[in-house]
């Protein structure tokens, strides 16, 4: 059995303005709620991470920490994604606390089941994941390309937990760990299952977002997939390997019946024959130049190792 731990939430926020003064009144409740229930200590505190919004989301931010003393923000210098959003968090955490709790602004996730995770961390575990039971609530459109996401995910051999989205508990040893992987191409959630700590799973109910309009566009959703699929898995390059030796047989079967044609004396010649394999094989050919080119860019980018975001402002330190 551990003591009870001091709590740090983290809440990225994009463009969350009409949400978010609830997200405040709900979280702040339930930090007091599991305060006084003796679950965590009394200094815990709630961070929100403005992930670079367009509207009042950070004014919103800063007028609530300056009534409430266990509201704290940072607000990143422009958008930098999801991902890069939750780093920041949980660097800026770092050393401020004994586990984090990450979760959406939106309150899709059930915040009621905190309580559960505090007592799997009191309980030894590191790593708390919240899976959700269904995804009924979601329109067809997201279960379809969630699911889509998940069997491709496997097929590529890359290990995530289904319906785990970024709601979870991490202390501050699994913090650390997390921490030390210095990829520039984030996917948090394949990370977390890497560093091997015991890890326990919560099932919560998913619910409508409050307000506001998911802030995952198409566009954002692809990037993740591909993200995720590319910084964990090679397959993708082993498949054109493959490709390649396919390719190889099939052209060697057809050097074979064009040599039978010739010694048969049938030399029909066909304008197809000549032209189809030029753009079959065109076209394979730039597909795997395309998908080496996105591995050498990712390469690029490590190399770079640019700074994944910046810290614009601060709420006033308090504590
Ligand atoms: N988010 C972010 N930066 C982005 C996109 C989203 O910080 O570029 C935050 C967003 O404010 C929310 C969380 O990530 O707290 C999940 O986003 P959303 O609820 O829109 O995704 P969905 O639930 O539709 O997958
Ligand atoms: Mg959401």
């Amino acid at each position: 059995m551990r003591n009870i731990p001091k709590l740090a939430i983290i809440v990225p926020c994009y463009n969350e303005d009409q949400v978010l003064g609830e997200t405040i009144k709900r979280l702040s409740e339930t930090l007091e709620n599991l305060i006084d229930k003796k679950k965590i200590k009394s200094d815990s505190f709630i961070l929100y991470i403005d992930d670079g919004s367009k509207d009042s989301t950070w004014n919103i931010i800063k007028s609530s920490s300056a009534t409430n003393l266990s509201t704290k923000g940072i607000k990143l210098s422009k958008n930098e994604g999801h991902q890069n959003a939750l780093l920041a968090g949980i660097e800026y955490v770092e050393g401020k606390c004994d586990c984090l709790i990450s979760i959406d602004a939106d309150l899709q996730q059930d915040e009621k089941s905190m309580i559960h995770f505090t007592d799997s961390y009191v309980n030894g575990c590191d790593v708390v994941l919240g899976v959700r039971n269904d995804r009924m609530c979601d329109s067809f459109f997201k279960r379809a390309t969630a699911l889509g996401f998940y069997k491709l995910m496997n097929l590529m051999g890359v290990d995530i937990i289904k319906n785990h989205a970024d709601y979870r508990l991490l202390s501050s040893k699994a913090i650390r760990m997390l921490l030390s992987f210095k990829e520039v191409n984030l996917f948090l959630r394949g990370l977390v299952l890497l560093i091997g700590l015991k890890t326990e799973y919560i099932y919560f109910d998913v619910k409508d977002r409050y307000a506001g309009k998911s802030k995952y566009t198409l566009k954002k959703m692809f990037t993740f997939a591909w993200d995720g699929i590319t910084s964990f898995s090679v397959v993708p390059l082993r498949l054109i390997t493959l490709i390649g030796f396919i390719v190889f047989f099939v052209s060697l079967i057809m050097g074979g019946s064009v040599l039978y044609s010739v010694i048969a004396n049938k030399t029909v010649q066909g304008w197809a024959s000549t032209v189809l394999p030029i753009y079959f094989m065109g076209g394979i050919q730039l597909m795997c130049l395309g998908v080496i080119g996105e591995y050498i860019g990712k390469i690029y980018k490590e190399t770079k190792r640019r700074p994944r975001y910046f810290i614009e402002d601060i709420t006033d330190e308090k504590s």
